[in-house]
């Protein structure tokens, strides 16, 4: 058996980046940019106001209050996307809109709340600082500098900011395309009606939304009997993908020929008893070049080993370094009893109560159980000689779904 590091490193050492394109920035989301983004222009470009109401000298405010307000007279108004003609001398004020330039000779802003009208003239009620309101040009970027390095990943705030900075279209690391392909004779499709001794493909739909989940494309290649012809035909199919995932036959059965298939086909070719349940068998190796995962096919375990394997060889090829999966310290609230055999992953439900994290495991673990998966959202991480986790023992916790609108 192999433990889940020496099998993870393995398969690194043959992932890499993928290759680049050119993509529209309002496609960009999740992506991570291939090339050093520079500003073309200071931001703001020019210097203006940050509130609504009056460029001032503020040396005009000084001792300026609510009960001594000072007068000043109205020049002229400058909304946004307008551009103020004249210059501020001693004792005049210029009507400003958020985000209009500053007129020359002003260096502070009135806000309108610290202002009153009486007789056509302005009321100052506060004592300006130089600068109060006011947004000087390259306040927040300067001309020239290398805003968003290579290797950035794209969050809606880079979306913002290559939209400031004039990109439309930037260039990324371009999201991997992911094959999926259940194996099984005993499978048919989610919209059939299973016959006797047949299952629904359920596989299939849950790496679908894993891939999605870590940021890569899935290509459903549906399902494929036990036939090691036509599996072999599917898998050169799906390696012009650029990651191949195959759940079922990598266990020791007889029709387990997803191994047979790929140590024929592939190079660098591993088949593991991984020390971790669930998702002990894992198949790996290079079709054509092409990565080809071969997960085990119980429901539980396809998840569980795509986390474990196949999610940071996806956060690799799409140019990101981090590739840990959260883990945190919560306080176990029921007893875990398991042999010294291998790492146990225990399905939990993880809640925060008063700044601390509890986990309690979530029914029947066996691989085949999906209702304790579905209740899920950590897995408690027992250490394979571990035998007995007590109720109220602290553990560690790797989280599957780290969102705040889902930990309500
Ligand atoms: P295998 O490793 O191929 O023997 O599969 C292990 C178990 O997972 C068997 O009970 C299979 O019927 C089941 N299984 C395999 N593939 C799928 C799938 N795509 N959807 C649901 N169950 C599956
Ligand atoms: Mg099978």
């Amino acid at each position: 058996m192999i433990s889940v590091r020496e099998a993870l490193a393995f398969i690194l050492n043959h992932i890499k980046a993928g290759p680049e394109t050119v993509v529209p920035t309002a496609e960009a989301l999740g992506l991570v940019l291939a090339e050093d983004v520079r500003a073309p222009n200071d931001i703001p470009s020019f210097t203006n106001s940050a509130m609504d109401g009056y460029a001032v000298r503020s040396s005009d405010t000084r001792n300026a209050s609510r009960r001594r307000p000072l007068t000043l007279k109205l020049l002229e108004t400058v909304p946004a996307g307008r551009v103020p003609k004249k210059r501020i001398c001693a004792g005049w004020a210029t009507k400003i809109m958020t985000g209009a330039p500053l007129p020359r000779g002003a260096d502070a802003v009135l806000i309108a709340e610290d202002s009153g009208e009486k007789n056509g003239s302005i009321l100052c009620f506060a004592d300006l600082r130089r600068g109060e309101n006011v947004r000087r040009a390259g306040e927040d970027v300067t001309r020239g500098e290398r805003v968003l390095p290579k290797g950035t990943l794209i969050r809606p705030q880079e979306m913002g900011m290559l939209g400031a900075l004039g990109r439309a279209r930037v260039r990324v690391i371009r999201r991997p395309r992911v094959a999926i392909l259940a194996t099984g004779s005993e499978l048919v499709e989610a919209d059939r009606t299973p016959g006797p001794g047949q299952i629904r493909n359920c596989n299939n739909l849950s790496l679908i939304g894993l891939v999605r989940k870590y940021g890569a494309e899935p290509v459903n290649l549906g399902l494929v009997r036990d036939d090691a012809r036509l599996l072999r035909a599917r898998i050169i199919a799906a390696a012009s993908c650029d990651l191949v995932v195959t759940s079922g036959g990598v266990s020791v059965g007889e029709h387990d020929l997803v191994k047979t298939v790929l140590a024929r086909l592939g190079t660098a070719v591993k088949f593991w008893q991984v020390r971790v349940k669930p998702g002990k068998p894992l198949a790996f190796g290079l079709v054509r070049g092409t990565p080809v995962f071969g997960l085990p096919g119980n429901p539980v375990s396809v998840i569980v080993s795509f986390e474990q394997f196949v999610r940071p060889a996806l956060l690799r090829m799409r140019g990101l370094t981090k590739l840990t999966k959260p883990v945190i310290m919560a306080r176990c609230e029921r007893r875990i009893e398991k042999p010294a055999d291998r790492v146990h992953l225990i399905r939990a439900r993880v809640r925060r109560r008063r700044g601390k994290y509890y986990a309690a495991p979530a029914g029947l673990q066996g691989s085949a159980i999906l209702t304790s998966m579905v209740m899920a959202d950590g897995l408690i991480i027992v250490p394979a000689r571990k035998t007995v986790v007590r109720a109220g023992e602290m553990v560690h916790v790797m989280m599957l779904d780290w969102s705040e609108e889902q930990k309500q």
